[in-house]
């Protein structure tokens, strides 16, 4: 008797081994019951959690570096005193300035006075916002290198599913995304 249950299990685990092996799951447990390996890890908008030894984290149902976020909220974070003047930055406009300026608002409205006077302040305008759309390309094209790099190894659903990457967006199609994205940004300059 305790030898046929032997030999059963024995048989049912062999059986098990030879299917994982024609479907390829050569990594699976033979045990029934744990004998699945788990594909899909489930993670949902605003969740953080590391892979790779870096932090992710999904805004707006993408999979983000939390790291980078980090580095960009740092960017345009507005310093306690203006760096041509010293004075305590605390008006609303001094904020709304200060990212393209990189001064407060009374410095500005001096230097543009300046400016005008020389008769360099549409000049200054246009490199000010050329500028701008210099650094959103810059942006624009760190964020889809990122997505290229991870397009090869997995991709999260807007449900936040992370799944192999399977009929999305091939590397080849965002690159084209990529240089067309570009190309009209490159159009809003003033020449
Ligand atoms: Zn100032």
């Amino acid at each position: 008797m305790k030898d046929n249950v032997l030999k059963k299990e024995f048989s049912k685990k062999d059986v098990q081994r030879a299917r994982n092996l024609i479907t390829g799951n050569t990594g699976a447990r033979t045990t029934e019951g744990i004998g699945y390996t788990k594909k899909y890890e489930h993670h949902k908008e605003g969740d953080i959690w590391e892979e790779d030894g870096r932090k992710w984290t999904i805004k707006n149902g993408l999979k983000q570096n939390v790291t980078k976020m980090d580095k960009f909220k740092k960017m345009g974070k507005l310093p306690l005193f203006c760096p041509e003047c010293n004075t305590l930055m605390k008006k609303n406009l001094d904020k709304k300035v200060f990212p393209a300026y990189q001064k407060c608002f009374d410095c500005v409205v001096d230097y543009e006075t300046q400016l005008k006077k020389e008769g360099k302040l549409e000049e200054f305008h246009t490199q000010l916002r050329n500028g701008h759309i210099q650094s959103a390309i810059d942006g624009y094209t760190e964020f889809m290198k990122d997505q290229m790099k991870q397009s090869n190894a997995n991709y999260v659903t807007e449900a936040g599913d992370v799944e192999e990457w399977k009929g999305g967006k091939s590397k080849e199609e965002l690159e084209r995304e990529l240089q067309e994205g570009i190309e009209y940004l490159e159009g809003l300059k003033i020449k």
